[in-house]
């Protein structure tokens, strides 16, 4: 087995290709060193030793003969030796997984430097000040990765005192820069350093080069089982048998003077994507000091200058013939890995040496245009644009955010589920009539509440953001805010809402209606501060829409949208819905001025006041419809009927204030209202009077329904559209339940049809949101045109999880590893997922070409989507504002 790779003298062993063995770092260095890019030359030991070495608590022999090989084979070339007291070899030793891993990156630099090879140093650079200030480094790094952490000797934080010793002898000194230290006060402050690690780590600093290599080469070993890289590992799922391997290379010293110097840079702009080189720079430093933020770097272009720096001196007007030379590397780079790199590089006495390469991190907008403007520079295909992108790249561009800087400087008093992604900032309110009117007073609010219900959508609707304390990925709140993309967390089970005083709690701590609040509904943080945010405009942002059209030319599922009325529907197709997969009806008839004939319906005690109340909706009901339809016309619109269970129409017992309201206007006792909000109440709505049930007590309304959809669509006919309705029968779980309700359908499609002697395209489909459903598909396929998965419901009734209150648990179920994910955020693929891939397997026996799509929420959650694609639904149905996730997503199951 072969434990060391060379690279750099001609004598590179490995590729770019060998990240498993070789770590990120070091795969780089090697294919850097292939590309003829100056590299300080050294070995890479495989991760294979470290794992070795873990599992023995030694180095095996033939890995310490590979190594001492290796050393050689450098040494000999570089006509240098490792601890030699007249032309000393001085050797730099990193960590480097497979992945970047920055909770962990461990590094230990200029090993080698001992008393005995100090004099050698000196007289062979001339520079005094360089050798001690690179002694005094060695010394702080190995007593930190080796002495303390490496030796489980953590809370000592060597680190943070020999930092104390310095900065004291700084003070006294009047001195600001580390590199004003006179050679005088460097040898003070070592004395001191060895002082206090033999005091607080009970051990000499080693003075044999020997020792510092094998010691800092087992301790980046040991690092990949420190405490950070574990707990990183597992936020991050990387695998713990991954190993570290090990770079050691030659140094080269950034720190020898005016000529010398080290920076960062990025190949392209990583926060706007913008195709030019970006990067900071340090005359007279080593690598640490650009990193550390001890000192201000200076930027290498005038591309690169912020207001702090605009005066600065730029590495372009320094080093020209440099920064040719990295523009040059710059250039190669990206055309061989065709991908934006963030590197490393060390100037040395006037010559450019590259210490590292790899993919640069960047904001979701940079990542578009970066993929796009690569793709147009024909680097990249179509394919590869799309399996770049991540679905959090796009949400971060579409939706207002909190300033990522500010927030960093403040810290969250609460977190709940990210139940609608973006950022707000407002006022607190309690309820919605506070927030409708303090909109109107033009102040900005966030409307806090123990949980939302239809009586709450107007104050919603003019709150920047919306916070509850219970409720999960689904309830009420959660599918509203994320409909309108308006910020939303929920779940919050820590706050206490006093609503009779208007006071909120959290954590003992007190807050009055008004005070200001800030929320990122993308991580679920609360904060009680005004906290700047970042406005989005990316339907303008031309990468975005080329984007879109990529993802449309690859993806093969089409996507619709939930939308329920014209203004959605409108936004829907702008953001690329190809139909409507849910028109929620109810959504309709809580409008202000209908409300009332539907409380009236509800309140008749016969047959002929119910119908009377009932059909005074039909204009409204055919006139939305008709918008709707005209607006998506051709694309197909499914309409559900009539879903929610009544009582959600009528005001709570407890809202005295309503119920009078409504009995004024409806000229009957409050009492009579109060009876029958009883005679509605249930114990478990949810699996109560709803949906078809309901429609198959009252086919009234199932008759208004279809008659108003079906004029619509008849209207829009004789105007030349192509209308094409799809009605959709809410929580069926029988053959004969969906038959019940499709008598009605037909009976009036037929009269319309014969009274205007046109045929209407529509269709007859209907939800499957009930685990009978499921394992009935085969009946209820005989007679359906069409399934949709309503998951909300499925979700709900398989697991026997209430979709309103699983915030309250859902977090133990995490803590306890019972859940890994929200199942009404993803699907549960293993439960849920198998029910609904038996019924597509059922459905689609009986109708080869059933149409079947999801209109749940998880239509719009990437995972799910790519669930859907592999079982082979026609579509997902998702909020106007996840559509372009949802495009991508699509197109990310083709490649
Ligand atoms: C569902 O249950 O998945 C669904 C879409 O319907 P609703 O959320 O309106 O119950
Ligand atoms: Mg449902």
């Amino acid at each position: 087995m072969k434990y060391v790779y060379l690279f750099g003298l001609g004598l590179t062993e490995g590729r770019a290709n060998q990240q498993d063995i070789l770590g990120g770092k070091g795969a780089n260095l090697a294919e850097m060193a292939n590309l003829n890019i100056p590299v300080p030359p050294g070995f890479t030991i495989a991760t294979h030793a470290c794992n070795a070495f873990l599992k023995e608590k030694k180095l095996d022999k033939k890995i310490i003969t590979s190594i001492n090989n290796s050393l050689a084979i450098i040494e000999k070339k570089f006509n240098k030796k490792l601890g030699d007291a007249k032309n000393p070899l001085l050797l730099s030793v990193r960590s480097g997984a497979k992945i970047s891993m920055p909770g962990m990156m461990e590094t230990v630099l200029n090993i080698g430097l001992t008393t005995n090879t100090i004099p050698g140093l000196i007289k062979k650079t001339k520079n005094e000040k360089f050798v001690y200030d690179s002694y005094r480094r060695l010394i702080m790094m190995y007593a930190d990765v080796v002495m303390e952490k490496a030796r489980n000797k953590e809370g000592v934080e060597i680190r943070e005192k020999l930092e104390l010793i310095m900065s004291k002898i700084k003070k006294i000194k009047k001195i600001k820069n580390d590199s004003d230290l006179s050679v005088g006060d460097l040898k003070k402050i070592i004395q001191k350093f060895k002082y206090t690690i033999k005091k607080y780590l009970n051990a000499d600093f080693p003075d044999s080069a020997k020792e510092q290599f094998w010691g800092a080469i087992e301790a980046v070993f040991r690092s990949w089982h420190g405490k950070r890289a574990r707990q990183y590992r597992k936020i991050e799922s990387i695998p713990d048998d991954w190993g570290t391997a090990v770079n050691v290379q030659t140094m080269v010293f950034g720190n020898l003077g005016k000529k010398s110097g080290t920076g960062v840079a990025f190949t392209r702009n990583p926060s706007n994507g913008e195709n030019s080189f970006y990067g900071e720079w340090l005359e007279n430093a080593q690598g640490e000091d650009v990193v550390a933020g001890i000192r201000t770097p200076k930027p290498i272009n005038e591309n690169s200058k912020s207001t702090q720096t605009k005066n600065s001196q730029t590495l372009e007007k320094t080093f020209p013939s440099i920064y040719k030379q990295l523009i040059a590397i710059k250039n190669k780079l990206e055309k061989h890995y065709r991908e934006m790199q963030d590197v490393e590089f060390t100037i040395e006495e006037g010559k450019l040496w590259m210490l590292q390469t790899r993919t640069g991190k960047r904001t979701g907008e940079a990542a578009i245009r970066i993929a796009i403007d690569m793709k147009n520079e024909k680097l990249i295909t179509n394919k590869k644009i799309v399996e770049r992108i991540t679905p959090k790249n796009l949400n971060e561009i579409m939706h207002t955010k909190v300033d990522p800087e500010a927030e960093r400087n403040n810290q969250p008093i609460a977190i709940g589920l990210p139940a609608s992604p973006g950022g707000a900032c407002g006022r607190i309110v309690f309820n919605a009539d506070d927030a409708e009117r303090w909109y109107k007073q033009k102040k900005k609010v966030i409307l806090v509440r123990h949980e939302t219900s239809p009586e709450d959508v107007q104050g919603m609707h003019v709150a920047e953001g919306i916070i509850t304390a219970k409720g999960g990925m689904t309830s009420h709140a959660a599918l509203v805010a994320r409909g309108w993309g308006k910020p939303c967390i929920v779940g919050c089970a820590n706050l206490n809402i006093d609503l009779k005083n208007k006071i909120l709690y959290i954590n003992e701590k007190k807050y009055k209606q008004g005070d200001w609040f800030s929320m990122n509904s993308s991580s679920g943080m609360i904060y009680d501060k005004k906290i700047k945010l970042v406005k989005s405009n990316f339907m303008d942002n031309p990468y975005f829409i080329q984007l879109m059209q990529i993802t449309d030319k690859i993806k093969k599922l089409k996507i619709r949208t939930n939308a329920d009325n014209p203004k959605d529907s409108k936004l829907s197709k702008i953001l690329g819905a190809e139909g409507i997969g849910l028109c929620r009806t109810e959504h309709m008839f809580f409008d202000k001025k209908r409300i009332r004939n539907v409380q009236k319906m509800i309140l008749s005690d016969n047959k002929t006041n119910r119908k009377e109340a009932i059909m005074a909706l039909l204009p409204y009901q055919k006139n939305d419809f008709y918008r709707i339809l005209k607006t998506m016309s051709p694309l197909p619109v499914t309409i559900r009927l009539l879903d929610p269970p009544l009582h959600e129409f009528l005001p709570s017992q407890k809202n005295q204030e309503l119920i009078h309201e409504l009995a004024s206007d409806m000229k009957v006792s409050s009492k009579k209202i109060i009876n029958r909000i009883i005679d509605l109440f249930e114990i478990n709505p949810m699996l109560g009077h709803r949906g078809c049930r309901l429609a198959i007590s009252y086919p009234e309304i199932t008759e208004m329904q279809v008659e108003a959809i079906l004029m619509a669509a008849m209207k829009l006919i004789k105007e030349g559209e192509k209308p094409k309705p799809e009605i959709m029968i809410p929580l069926v779980s029988s053959l004969k339940e969906f038959q019940n309700q499709k008598n009605i359908i037909v009976k009036i499609a037929r009269k319309i049809e014969a009274k205007f002697k046109t045929k209407i395209n529509y269709k007859i489909g209907t939800m499957i949101e009930l685990p009978r459903a499921c394992l009935t598909a085969h009946q209820i396929a005989k007679e359906a045109d069409f399934f949709s998965f309503g998951t909300n419901d499925l979700t709900q009734t398989t697991f026997g999880f209430s979709r309103d209150d699983i915030g309250s648990f859902i977090q133990n179920y995490f803590d306890e590893g019972i859940l890994e994910e929200d199942p009404f955020k993803t699907i549960d693929i293993n439960g849920v997922g198998q029910l609904i891939k038996d019924a597509v397997l059922k459905g689609r026996k009986i109708k080869k070409r059933l149409k079947i799509g999801i209109c749940g929420e998880h239509g719009g959650d990437p995972k799910s989507i790519k669930f859907c694609g592999e079982i082979g639904l026609n579509y997902v149905s998702c909020s106007p504002y996840r559509i372009p996730i949802a495009r991508l997503s699509a197109a990310k199951n083709c490649i």
